[in-house]
């Protein structure tokens, strides 16, 4: 039996991976079109801003790993060009015809360009892979440009931004939404907005760049351009042969993860999943979610009967030096979903205040109906991790606002406060609550 899997990054290796573990004697063969595979896509700012030396260090394994330790066949430079289910046949780019048995797609998704006049001119890059990035590095290293502006205000656009800031350029930063970071919440974009500023990011949301020129964007004169505005599935392949996709423009599975065409299966930025708040159709991709996707198309594809649960929307990003954090919905979304929403802030320490404690903010969600906990923002510049994912485990359990005021958090001077800021946070939620 032979295993082919189309994408050479964190979903598609994963599956690959856990194919072989749960099978020794399965033929699998990972297609990639770019020259690199397993790299740390989540690694490309700090590779820009230099923290990261060389592209080298962010690669984890190369062809030649896989198969010399897990007699995983990879192939780069391997477009797949289309599937012939009926005939189970995947055909590359140059016509060669590839059987397989069972098939996962990962294809990821693609920085979107469409509707940007210029978007191809020389000095507009983007940071979506291993090409782009050092690309982009060796623009930096060769022609030292000034003046940058970076169209997107989500995490890749905010990350960049830091980057290049880091690299000494002065950065403008335009976002055609409202909001930064892709979440509905105006105290995140607040607080973002201010240190961006204090950091001298020029920040302008609300601005819809559709044209970049030469020498400006708008009014601003710039040496470079880093488009990140938004991201979008890499589904054609997948619909051309036939299968479903679903509403949120990404690749429908089962929670299983297989298509609606028997023995293929899709994972990470190319499929959709399943909000665990709302229970709704979802698309966040994310690196975590990919490497967990791959490993059940993976396992089933081999036989397995694996369930995805689907995910809160955890994220987290490091701006300019302060880590953003945020799980689950804003109170805005909370709303849109038909919730009720009641939310606290606090403004703690982030440990014991004898021990170098820093300011942090976390504000929580909940449901004014059931007291279920529905989101979480965390800022600051220690420990927002471990808050983050305390609530993206709360939310995952469906657990209220109760239960998390009673969890036993650690305490110790250098790491948390005695009274950690979500207790406090808690506290005050059913303050507000009552
Ligand atoms: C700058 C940046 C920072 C990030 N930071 C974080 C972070 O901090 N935390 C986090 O959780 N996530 C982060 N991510 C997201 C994370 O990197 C992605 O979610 C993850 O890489 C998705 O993995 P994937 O395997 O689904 O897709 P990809 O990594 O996109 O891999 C898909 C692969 O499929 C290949 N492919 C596509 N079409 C074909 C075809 N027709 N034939 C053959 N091969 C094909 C592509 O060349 C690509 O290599 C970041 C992403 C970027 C770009």
């Amino acid at each position: 039996m032979r295993l082919v899997v189309i994408g050479g990054v964190a979903a598609g290796l994963s599956a690959a991976s856990r194919a072989r573990r749960l099978d020794r004697s399965l033929d699998i063969l990972v297609l990639e079109k770019g020259g690199v595979i397993s790299y740390g896509a989540c690694g490309l700012p700090y590779f820009i801003e230099g923290q990261v030396a060389s592209f080298d260090e962010l690669v984890v394994y190369t062809p030649e790993y896989f198969r010399r330790e897990r007699a995983i066949e990879v192939r780069t430079g391997a477009t797949v060009a289309s599937i012939a289910h009926a005939r189970r046949q995947v055909t590359l780019a140059g016509g060669e015809r590839i059987a397989y048995d069972k098939l996962v797609i990962a294809t990821g998704a693609r920085p979107r360009c469409s509707g940007i006049e210029g978007a191809s001119l020389p000095h507009v890059f983007t940071m979506q892979n291993a090409e782009d990035a050092q690309r982009l590095r060796s623009f930096l290293d060769q022609r030292q440009p000034r003046r940058a502006v970076v169209i997107g205000g989500g995490y890749i656009g905010l990350e960049a931004a830091g980057a290049l800031r880091a690299q000494g350029l002065a950065v403008t930063l335009y976002c055609a939404s409202p909001d930064l970071a892709g979440r509905d919440d105006d105290q995140l974009t607040g607080a973002l907005t201010r240190h961006l500023e204090r950091c001298r990011v020029e920040v302008r949301t609300g601005t819809a760049v559709n044209i970049i020129e030469p020498g400006r964007v708008l009014d601003t004169p710039c040496d470079m351009v880093l488009l990140a505005a938004g991201l979008e599935p890499n589904t054609e392949l997948a619909a051309e042969a036939g299968i479903e996709i679903g509403r949120s423009g990404a690749i429908r599975t089962d929670d299983r993860l297989e298509t609606n065409l028997g023995g293929i299966f899709a994972a990470g930025d190319c499929a959709q999943t399943r909000h665990i708040v709302t229970g709704s159709p979802a698309w966040i991709p994310r690196g975590t979610t990919a490497n967990k996707m791959g490993r059940i198309a993976g396992a089933n594809a081999v036989g397995g009967r694996e369930r995805f649960a689907g995910v809160v929307g955890t994220s987290m990003v490091r701006v300019c030096g302060l880590a953003v954090a945020f799980t689950g919905l804003s109170a805005a979304q909370a709303r849109n979903e038909g919730f009720q929403p009641v939310t606290a802030r606090v403004e703690a320490k982030d440990r014991a205040k004898y021990f170098r404690a820093r300011p942090t903010s976390v504000e929580l969600v909940a449901d004014a109906r059931s007291r279920r906990l529905l989101g979480a923002t965390v800022i600051g510049e220690w420990e927002v991790a471990g808050r983050i994912n305390v609530v993206a485990t709360a939310l995952t359990r469906g657990m209220t606002v109760e239960d998390l005021e009673n969890l036993d958090l650690a305490y110790a001077p250098p790491y948390a406060p005695v009274w950690d800021p979500l207790l406090l946070a808690a506290q005050q939620l059913l303050r507000n609550l009552r």
